[in-house]
């Protein structure tokens, strides 16, 4: 079982399916809770000094680097971890475009998704609430980095994705790995009906959305839930998904638009490959 966190007291809390959930304290509601996937899901601790939260599988990955920024940990930070590689963002505008990149790109480039098969690049996604996924194929040392919020989402991003991996690269789905960044938690994501029509319309499974205990005509949607079902339709073995469970809202170290609107920074989630 998981480490709680922080000294925390536990409580069970039962979930829409009658499954009972461990979760944290009332000091931050039920939004952490551990059950919902099979992944494993790492838990910071007041020991973590670290700026960053890794999945402990990828770290045994001897081609790659990737992390998961905390709030405050910049691009300067990440450059002095990583100095041998060139960091490459987008201009993220909620798309399901993914940007292929062979070296460096000499200008801005929009998109939501970026990937390579080149060492030296460092792929960087920057959230605050949305779910950064990364993507790697071992076999062929391909990765991506994925920015999904629910308009990415509905977009079929991460299903996307995993095909235009297979066309330009030949992974196969089957041989992916996916590590689910931290976002906003499904106990604390408040959307309205017209989010829930667009999935509807989409043809995606509309039971990741629950009904909003306090606010009538609002749902609480499952950002992780929703990309998880994408990966697995997209041919992804469950086995190879592994999650950050921590909710961006209820967690202070993090980055959270909904809890701090204007004044969020953005953390920084980043694979790459390594060039030595
Ligand atoms: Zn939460």
């Amino acid at each position: 079982m998981p480490p709680s966190g922080r000294g925390r007291k536990t409580g069970r809390f039962k979930g829409r399916s009658g499954r009972r959930f461990k979760t944290l304290g009332p000091e931050t509601g039920p939004c952490l809770e551990i059950s919902l996937f099979s992944g494993y899901h790492p838990r910071m601790t007041v020991q973590d000094q670290s700026p960053c939260l890794t999945i402990p599988r990828w770290n045994q990955l001897s081609f790659l680097v990737h992390g998961f920024g905390l709030a405050g940990f910049g691009l300067r930070g990440l450059k002095s971890l990583w100095p041998g590689f060139a960091a490459v963002m987008t201009k993220q505008t909620h798309s399901d475009r993914v940007v292929f990149l062979d070296g460096p790109p000499d200008k801005e480039v929009k998109g939501d998704g970026l990937a390579t098969d080149r060492s030296g690049l460092l792929l960087i996604v920057r959230t605050a609430d949305c779910l950064p996924i990364l993507l790697a194929d071992e076999r062929r040392r391909v990765i991506a980095a994925l920015h999904c919020g629910w308009r990415g989402t509905v977009q079929r991003l991460a299903e996307k994705a995993v095909a235009l991996l297979h066309g330009r690269y030949g992974c196969e789905p089957g041989g992916l790995l996916a590590a689910f960044g931290p976002c906003i938690g499904r106990y604390c994501y408040e959307v309205g009906q017209d989010v829930r029509d667009r999935f509807a319309e989409e043809g995606l499974p509309i039971e990741v959305f629950d009904i909003h205990p306090h606010r009538e005509g609002k749902y609480l949607l499952d950002l992780q839930a929703a990309n998880r079902f994408q990966l697995l339709r997209a041919g992804l073995d469950p086995g190879n998904m592994n999650f950050i469970g921590d909710c961006t809202h209820c967690e202070p170290r993090m980055s959270s638009y909904r809890r701090e609107r204007d004044k969020a920074g953005r953390m920084l989630a980043f694979v790459g490959i390594k060039p030595f």
